[in-house]
């Protein structure tokens, strides 16, 4: 096996959620990168799933069932990443996921109320004609704005309109930080908190609090290797984690052409790299635990 064999991704979006790719596309790029497994991880869906998995044996890759929600948190948001969820999951799953859904076309419809109140007129099939089909998130709503002329780029969009507290951004319902990591434990997922340094309200202090009440709902694992995560931040997820007895995952977070300058494997400009055994020790964890893998 080549040393670019020993390099995972267990992070990344399709067109079941926001990214650009088909799972297969996206697939085939992390065999073509020489990635030795991928995990598709949608927003809110399980959609991608069966998809990827026949292109992963088609490629030779290793394959995870993944998936990313979003949690509350008093700044907004924080994200938990399950890992091998099951091929056939339970009704109450399904049933959470469609809630998300439903949570996320009220937040969407209700935000393109506010833009075109705003005095830029933008329907919900302007929107979905971008989206691919998948599930509908701000980054459709970002292109589609775009696309009319309203914004110059992504960034005009979120900084102005989209972003956190900006002149459209409407919260979504969402789970709690307990209810959504029991979901996906329940589930026999491995659970992971997301990229826990990419807002920038995040501070060591809080991390360390964050792990402590997340670790007692079922978390198991710390997103330490992330595009937007610099070197003293991975350091920092990699400390605590050890500190809270937690593993560690990592991921580039690819979502194709929606997250410009992120490649599937290396992300931004290749600042992220992680080596098979960070996979290897979250396999050994659940087959200690009974788990398959
Ligand atoms: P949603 O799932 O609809 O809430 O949209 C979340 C997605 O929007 C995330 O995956 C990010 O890629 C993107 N996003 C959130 N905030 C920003 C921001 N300030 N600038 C650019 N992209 C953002
Ligand atoms: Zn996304
Ligand atoms: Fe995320
Ligand atoms: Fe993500």
């Amino acid at each position: 096996m080549s040393s670019k064999k020993r390099l995972v991704d267990l992070h990344t979006h399709s067109i079941a959620s926001d990214g650009t790719d088909s799972p297969a596309e996206l697939v085939k790029k992390a065999a073509d990168a020489g990635l030795a497994a991928v995990a598709l991880t949608d927003h809110d869906s399980l959609a991608g799933l069966d998809e990827a998995e026949d292109a992963a044996s088609l490629h030779s890759i290793h394959f995870i069932r993944g998936v990313e929600i979003a949690v509350k948190d008093e700044f907004g948001e924080l994200h938990i990443v399950g890992l091998w969820m099951p091929k056939i999951p339970s009704p109450h799953m399904l049933g959470a996921l469609e809630q998300l859904q439903q949570n996320r076309r009220e937040r969407n419809r209700h935000m393109l109320e506010v833009i075109t109140g705003l005095g830029m007129p933008l329907d919900m099939e302007e929107v979905r004609a971008i989206s691919g089909g998948g599930a509908i998130g701000r980054p459709h709503i970002a292109l589609a704005m775009k696309k009319k002329g309203y914004v110059l780029d992504r960034k005009e969009a979120f900084d102005k309109y989209l972003g956190y507290k900006k002149k459209a951004y409407v919260p979504r319902i969402l789970m709690t930080p307990e209810e959504g990591i029991g979901l996906l434990r329940d589930e026999g997922a491995v659970v992971v908190l997301a990229h826990p340094c990419l807002a920038p309200t995040m501070t060591e202090q809080r991390l360390d609090g964050i792990l402590d009440e997340f670790r007692s709902y079922g978390l198991t694992a710390v997103e330490a290797y992330h595009s937007a995560h610099a070197s003293e931040k991975v350091r920092l997820c990699v400390e605590l984690a050890a500190k809270h007895k937690l593993l560690l995952s990592g991921g580039s977070d690819y979502h194709g052409d929606n997250k410009e300058g992120i490649n599937i494997g290396s992300g931004m400009g290749g600042n992220v790299r992680i080596p098979v055994h960070v996979l290897e020790k979250l396999e050994r964890y659940r087959l200690d635990s009974g788990l398959a893998v």
